[in-house]
């Protein structure tokens, strides 16, 4: 128990973590690019927050959330998803009061559901995600649309499509949601217990049961995009266009729902093309009725979430994961406890010049010190023993060329720093 972490969670280790490092540099690349800055919301928040917001038809309200009572006797709940501490976040820091729209990101935020562990799914699970509020603009809905698509595009991933829907607003989706009860009720002794609670609840969610009985059902059903007041039919067709203008290939997809109840007008899906059936990237869509709901003003909003682990390992699955080096540039040998002390000012004069360096603490034989800066890997070895103090010199060696020579000590973490920018 005490060396078993707890089911659904990983351990980052750091090569794994340079890598991660590595995509969040170019996360943060595209975001600066596109004029987003970064927030960052707590771990846990007021239970009700979500309860009120991703709505209690959902599956994350009614059976994922990681929710406790703290000591205090409040409820809490770790976040599950990122947009609704972001919405509350904007509220209570006055962002609404500045200049519209506001552009905000979150990145490799930790996110908590608690489902069946499975392939690549994890009980906290980390998201990239942009909420763009106080625009109803559909050119704000193509840019962050577009935004994980170039993010992609520098991953080296093109082959991506874009799967669209809008789903109408309070005004157009109560005729929509009343097709859809047409159309579902005479089939519903076929549907899963689940999607008889959703035909009461929300009949929306129908859609999105991945329940194979289910699926076939939805076939033949109502399409949102038909049941479209005027407002939001031109909106959707805005949205359209300007995707055309960016050059943003999509396809309409009727069923397209999304897992939340606020989402308004645009829901969408970005996926690559090769991965099959689960080939979803990121998802998203908009929320103009959320910031009233948490009790600000009328305030619309759009945005999308994106997983990082599954990021991950749809870049390691086509052998794009960046290039990270490991290792270090230049480890100190030491041949005796006496020279120690020196060793320990070299490392640090080279750290204190940005030369990542390192330094043997095991009071190992110089062979094994050798051996471990080549496994390390280390670029450079400096060797320091009593003689060279003496003769105030030491060997530097090139772990890569295994050419060797003399540097004197006052001049090695000046070489070393020549070397370094040369490499
Ligand atoms: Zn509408
Ligand atoms: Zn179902």
């Amino acid at each position: 128990m005490l060396t078993r972490r707890p089911r659904g969670t990983n351990d980052i280790l750091p090569d794994e973590a340079a890598r991660w490092q590595a995509v969040e540099e170019i996360i943060r690349g595209v975001c600066r690019d596109f004029g987003y800055g970064e927030i960052r919301t707590p771990v846990f928040e007021h239970t009700e927050l979500f309860q009120r917001t991703a709505g209690e038809s959902t599956d994350v309200v009614r059976k994922e959330m990681y929710t406790f009572q703290d000591r205090g006797g409040r409820s809490v709940t770790l976040r599950p998803e990122g947009t609704a501490p972001v919405v509350r976040a904007y509220l209570e820091n006055g962002l609404h009061a500045g200049p519209q729209p506001v552009k905000l990101y979150y990145l490799t935020t930790p996110m908590f559901r608690y489902e069946r562990p499975q392939a690549g799914r994890y009980r906290q699970h980390h998201q990239f995600g942009a909420e763009v509020l106080g625009s109803l603009d559909p050119a704000v809905d193509a840019e962050l649309i577009s935004l994980p698509i170039e993010l992609l595009r520098r991953l080296g991933i093109e082959d991506l499509g874009v799967r669209l829907n809008s789903i109408g607003c309070p005004n157009c989706r109560p005729g929509y949601v009343a097709a859809l009860r047409e159309h579902f009720r005479p089939r519903l002794d076929d549907l899963c217990a689940d999607c008889r609670t959703r035909f009461e609840l929300n009949p929306l969610r129908m859609l999105d049961c991945k329940n194979e009985g289910c699926r076939r059902h939805k076939e033949a059903a109502p399409r949102s995009v038909d049941y479209l007041c005027g407002e939001c039919a031109d909106h959707f067709q805005g949205l359209r266009t300007y995707l055309e203008t960016l050059g943003v290939r999509y396809t309409v997809e009727p069923t397209l729902v999304r897992g939340f109840d606020y989402y308004t007008k645009t829901v969408f899906e970005v996926f690559y093309t090769d991965l099959g059936a689960q080939d979803a990237v990121c998802g998203g869509g908009r929320y103009d009725g959320l910031v009233e709901e948490l009790g600000g003003k009328p305030t619309p909003g759009i945005g999308f979430g994106l997983g990082m682990e599954r990021l991950l390992y749809v870049l390691a699955d086509l052998g794009r994961l960046p290039q990270v080096e490991r290792g270090i540039t230049v480890f100190v040998a030491t041949a005796g406890d006496d020279v120690k002390p020196e060793a320990l000012r070299l490392v640090r004069d080279l750290r204190r010049a940005g030369i990542p360096a390192d330094v043997d603490y095991g009071g190992r034989s110089l062979k094994s010190q050798l051996k471990f800066a080549d496994r390390y890997p280390a670029r450079y070895v400096v060797i320091l023993g009593s003689d060279e103090l003496a003769r105030g010199s030491a060997p530097l060696r090139d772990l890569r060329t295994a050419e060797q020579r003399d540097v004197p000590l006052d001049r090695l973490v000046q070489e070393l720093a020549e070397l370094r920018a040369r490499d």
